[in-house]
C-alpha cells in the first residue's frame, strides 16, 4: 500500500497554536469487527493492538488532574478493548462527558448484547457511523450486511431512549463515498432524518459530516487511482481561513493505544507526534520544534499545552475545506 505521508509533509498550511485542553480523544486499539475501505486507522478483526490497564489508569489520572471535560473514545471498535467498561464507569464518576464512537454493528455481536444498556446507564454519548441512508452506499464502504445490521442496532438504541430521551444523545456520522467534499451538513441531516424515519421508524439527534482525509487507506486509494493531486487541489480550492479558529486540534489531545500524544488522530496515523516548546534555543528565543521523542500521557500530567504549536501538514486542508470538518462534524 503506497503512503501519502512524504507528499503531505511539504506544506504551505498556515501555522496553528493550541488553546486550553478540553478533550482527550483516546484510541483504545485497532481491533474492530469490521474492515471498512475508508478507515483511516486500518482497523480490522486481525489487529491485536489494545490499550492496557496501566495506560487506562493514566488516562483517568489525566482526566482528574487536568480537569478535562470530554473523553472521546475511538478505535477500532473501542468497545472491544477489555477495559472499556471500567474506563467508562470511572470517567463518568468524575463527571466527564464520555463519547463512544460506535460502528453500530458491534452492538449485535455475541457478547455485546448488553452493551447498549451499559452505555445508556452511564449516559454515554453515542456517535455512530452511518455513511449513508441508502443500503448500496453503506455496502460499498463497509461491506455486505452492514447496513441492515446498522439499522437493527439503531432500533435497539432508540428502544432504550437513545436519540429520543434528551439525556441520551445519538449522533450519526456521514463521510463521502469517494474523492469529493461532504454536502451541506444541515440539509443532509434533514434528509437523513426524513429517510430514516419514513423507511425505518428511526430517530437520532445530529448528523456530523466528515471530510475524507488523504491519508492511510483512502490516501492509498487516491494514489492508486492517480487522484491524489486532484483531491488535494479540491481541498485547497475550498480552504476557508475562518475554520482555523475551530479546528479540533486546538482543544483536543489525541492519545494512541500506547499512551503517546498527538495533535489529532490523523497525525496519530501519520506518526507525527505533538510539537513541544524548547526553552532557551541557540537563537536565545523560545522556539517551537517537533518533539524528538514521543510525548506520553505521563508528560501531559506536567504540561500545560495552551500556546503549543500544532504539527501541521497538507492533510490539514481536509479540516478547513468548505464548511470544515472535525470529529464533531462541520465546524461552527
Ligand atoms: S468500523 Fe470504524 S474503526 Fe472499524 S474498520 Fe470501519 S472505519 Fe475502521
Ligand atoms: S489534520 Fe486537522 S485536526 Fe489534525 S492537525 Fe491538521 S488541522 Fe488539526
Amino acid at each position: 500500500m503506497r503512503d501519502t505521508r512524504p507528499l503531505l509533509l511539504n506544506t504551505d498550511f498556515p501555522p496553528l497554536q493550541r488553546t486550553a485542553l478540553t478533550t482527550l480523544q483516546v484510541n483504545l486499539g485497532y481491533l474492530c469487527n469490521l474492515s471498512c475501505t475508508h478507515c483511516h486507522v486500518n482497523a480490522g478483526p486481525s489487529r491485536t493492538e489494545l490499550m492496557d490497564m496501566a495506560t487506562i489508569e493514566l488516562v483517568l489520572e489525566v482526566l482528574r488532574e487536568k480537569n478535562v471535560k470530554t473523553l472521546d473514545l475511538t478505535g477500532g471498535a473501542p468497545e472491544m478493548n477489555p477495559h472499556f467498561r471500567y474506563l467508562v464507569s470511572e470517567a463518568s464518576k468524575l463527571g466527564v462527558e464520555v463519547i463512544d464512537r460506535c460502528n453500530l454493528t458491534i452492538l449485535l455481536e455475541p457478547g455485546y448484547q448488553d452493551l447498549a444498556q451499559f452505555l445508556a446507564d452511564h449516559k454515554v454519548t453515542v456517535v455512530a457511523s452511518l455513511p449513508c441512508f441508502s443500503e448500496q452506499n453503506v455496502t460499498e464502504q463497509r461491506g455486505k450486511g452492514v447496513f441492515e445490521q446498522s439499522i437493527d442496532a439503531l432500533k435497539i438504541l432508540n428502544e432504550i431512549g437513545y436519540g429520543v430521551d434528551k439525556t441520551l444523545p445519538l449522533n450519526l456520522v456521514y463521510n463521502p463515498n469517494g474523492a469529493f467534499l461532504p454536502p451541506d451538513q444541515q440539509k443532509l441531516e434533514a434528509e437523513y432524518k426524513l429517510r430514516l424515519s419514513e423507511d425505518h421508524g428511526l430517530a437520532f439527534n445530529q448528523l456530523f459530516t466528515i471530510t475524507n482525509m488523504p491519508i492511510s487507506r483512502f490516501g492509498a486509494v487516491l494514489l492508486a487511482k492517480n487522484g491524489y493531486e486532484q483531491y488535494m487541489q479540491l481541498l485547497k480550492d475550498n480552504f476557508l481561513a475562518l475554520n482555523l479558529d475551530t479546528v479540533m486540534c486546538r482543544t483536543t489531545v489525541s492519545v494512541d493505544w500506547l499512551g503517546n500524544l498527538y495533535d489529532c488522530d490523523f497525525n496519530q496515523m501519520l506518526e507525527t507526534p505533538m510539537s513541544v516548546p524548547v526553552v532557551g534555543s541557540a537563537s536565545g528565543l523560545n522556539e517551537m520544534i517537533v518533539s524528538d521523542g514521543l510525548r506520553h500521557l505521563r508528560d501531559l500530567l506536567a504540561m500545560d499545552v495552551a500556546g503549543y504549536s500544532i504539527a501541521i501538514a497538507d492533510h490539514c486542508y481536509g479540516c478547513t475545506a468548505g464548511q470544515g470538518s472535525s470529529c464533531g462534524g462541520a465546524l461552527d
